[in-house]
């Protein structure tokens, strides 16, 4: 049995990177984007009443974390990459408590980085046979399918793992974008991009995703509204975390995003000259 581990993103990087989209214009990032309250977690008080719900007409998610269960041991992976405990606490280390195993490697000798990204993408194949939907993703999905408010995925994993995840569990999201779209997260240029695709301005979509630094990022970096899911409250009080990763709202489970949609915003059917 392995262990459920509900540690850092998935921060890597593998083989070769086909067809690079586009930087997209960045105009739209917090073009309209109105502050909500500071008091936007889950479970904290209800809105002002006089406080007018925003529209809301698309939901981006992560896939890692987030739709999925995390299976990946992180820290089994980043000592084998790395060569032992002491170099892996020396990468923590630098890094601030967590690791870009890609920043670590990318100035290896080329037959130690290949030997590195065999073994990063050994631990993902097994990570992609253990691959479990998160508890209250279907219902979610179903949630905002009959709203008719639109679902994408960003995700820094392949493209394989992307496809899997549609076909194992049959919820297709889209876009979605895989690592192979660069820049990836925490640059918000995919979320922009299914922005532009879906021809919805990001102050109408919400990033939901486990991860500050990636996801949450990514999203206010966009102009969109940002939703932490935090299952083991590892990241502390809302109100605690730094300006620059703080989401407008935290919560500790999938169907806790169930009653930050309904309460704060307007759920807006995609009109249709929307529609792709
Ligand atoms: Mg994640």
């Amino acid at each position: 049995m392995v262990p459920r581990l509900l540690l850092g993103p998935h921060r890597l990087l593998l083989g070769p990177l086909t067809a690079a989209a586009a930087p997209l214009p960045r105009r739209r990032a917090l073009a309209g984007r109105r502050p909500m309250s500071s008091s936007t977690a889950a479970s904290a008080a209800p809105a002002p009443a006089h406080r007018p719900r925003r529209p809301l007409r698309g939901v981006v998610f992560d896939m890692d974390g987030t739709l999925t269960v995390p299976v990946i041991d992180f820290p089994a992976m980043y000592r084998e990459v790395l060569g032992g405990d002491a170099a892996y606490a020396a990468a923590r280390a630098a890094g601030g408590g967590s690791v870009d195993i890609l920043h670590s490697i990318e100035a290896w000798a080329p037959d130690k980085q290949r030997q590195a990204y065999e073994v990063i993408a050994r631990f993902e194949r097994e990570g992609l046979g253990r691959l479990q939907i998160m508890p209250g993703a279907s219902e979610l999905c179903g949630f905002l399918d009959a709203k008719q408010i639109r679902r994408g995925l960003i995700t820094r994993n392949v493209k394989d793992a992307v496809d899997l995840f549609h076909q194992r569990f049959g919820i297709t999201f889209t876009p979605a974008l895989s690592r192979e779209f660069r820049p990836y997260k925490p640059d918000p240029a995919p979320l922009l991009h299914i922005c532009s695709t879906w021809n919805i301005p990001a102050h109408e979509v919400i990033m939901v995703g486990d991860s500050p630094k990636d996801d949450i990022v990514c999203g206010k970096r966009a102009g969109a509204f940002t939703c932490l899911l935090d299952e083991t409250g590892r990241y502390g009080r809302h109100d605690s975390l730094p300006e620059e990763v703080k989401p407008d709202f935290k919560v500790s489970s999938l169907t806790e995003v169930f009653t930050v949609l309904e309460k704060h915003f307007d759920l807006a059917s995609v009109s249709a000259e929307s529609r792709i």
